[in-house]
């Protein structure tokens, strides 16, 4: 393999009923980034069946070409197909760097293409960075349990690849005056790529939270006491138009559900206000909120750790503290 083959960075769009996925565009955020440091093209890949029209909205928010494979058989996201079409992709066009979210669905054919093209794939990567002289890719990702951050290198092959979480990168401004090129390719997909045959598709009833997108959140931990204290977060949150979330000892203890768990693992949120009630600031909770504008937390040990990444601390009970912020917001 020769590594000076490969150039740009290409960000891989995940779509879900034709709707640009959030993470994808955070990712053309910071492509844009290192293709800038590198001084290379900035590249987007869509993959469905009636995608094309959103092109467009790849371009204003930073891709300078976007590759679209269209085809039947992509209607709905099936493994093997779209594995196929972005293993075809990344072997035609080279890219030195492949970002991919880490959904669900990016998590399923990230390590898939990543053997197929035989080279590396750092998955759920928290923060990256370009060194630009040795133009080597930094992907940090917590390690050992979550006890340190590592940074990974790929120096030997090519393309860099990554998972991102959702929500740790910022996405560019919506920008109408971005030109850019549309290209369709051609992955010589035929029916027969098609190995699962999709009999029906449930939506899921219950509305999940969404506290990624969340502006305000109040974040509880073991501190918060009961589940019945609990809600004195949901009316701070109510008050403060924001969502509850918590840390994995409040979703081990049944006091809120598992898509509200913050951290490691469960989701990385990026709100302009984190209010963190009774969290004692372990590294695998502050990995998924560090990135948060305002950090506020309410603690009765003056030294926990979650101090050391707060803006602005309170030492005392959370249950005293959250009613009497709440009301005077209320009263404000
Ligand atoms: P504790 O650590 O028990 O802290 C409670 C805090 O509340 C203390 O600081 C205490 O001083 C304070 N407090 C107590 N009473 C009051 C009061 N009345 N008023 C004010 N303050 C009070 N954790 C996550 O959150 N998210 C993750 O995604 C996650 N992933 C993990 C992955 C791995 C592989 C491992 C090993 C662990 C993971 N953890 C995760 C667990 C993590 O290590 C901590 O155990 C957890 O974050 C602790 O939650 P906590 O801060 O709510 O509880």
């Amino acid at each position: 393999m020769n590594v000076a083959d490969y150039k740009g960075v290409l960000v891989y769009i995940e779509q879900r009923n034709k709707e640009i996925q959030k993470v994808s565009l955070e990712l053309l955020g910071k492509g844009r980034e290192i293709a800038d440091k590198l001084g290379e093209k900035l590249s987007a890949v869509i993959i469905g069946h009636g995608v094309q029209n959103l092109a467009e909205e790849l371009i204003y928010h930073g891709a300078e070409k976007v590759i679209v494979v269209e085809h039947e058989i992509l209607e709905n996201f099936v493994t093997e197909p779209y594995t196929k079409a972005l293993t075809e992709v990344i072997k035609k066009e080279k890219p030195e760097v492949v970002l991919v979210g880490a959904t669900s669905i990016g998590r399923d054919i990230g390590p898939r293409v990543s053997a197929r093209i035989h080279t590396g794939l750092t998955a759920d990567c928290t923060s990256l960075d370009i060194d630009e002289e040795t133009r080597q890719l930094l992907m940090t990702r917590p390690a050992f349990g979550g006890n340190i951050m590592a940074t990974i290198i790929c120096p030997d092959h090519r393309p860099q690849m990554s998972t991102v979480r959702p929500g740790v990168m910022l996405k560019l401004d919506r920008d109408t005056s971005r030109t850019g090129d549309v290209v369709v390719f051609d992955a010589g997909l035929t029916p027969s790529d098609l190995n699962v045959e999709v009999l029906e598709i449930v939506k899921e009833d219950k509305k999940k939270a969404n506290i990624e997108d969340a502006n305000v959140l109040i974040s509880g931990g073991r501190g918060v006491g009961s589940k019945e204290n609990m809600s004195h977060l949901y009316d701070l949150a109510e008050v403060l138009n924001g969502e509850v979330s918590g840390s994995r000892a409040v979703i081990d203890n049944g006091w809120l559900d598992k898509d509200r768990q913050v951290g490691q693992t469960g989701r990385t949120v990026r709100p302009d206000l984190y209010i963190a009630c009774g969290i004692s600031g372990a590294i695998q909770h502050v990995a998924g909120m560090e990135e948060s504008e305002l950090i506020i937390a309410i603690n009765k040990n003056p030294d926990a750790a979650i101090f050391e990444v707060a803006d602005l601390g309170i030492v005392g009970d959370v249950a005293k503290i959250v009613p009497l912020v709440a009301e005077e917001i209320r009263n404000s």
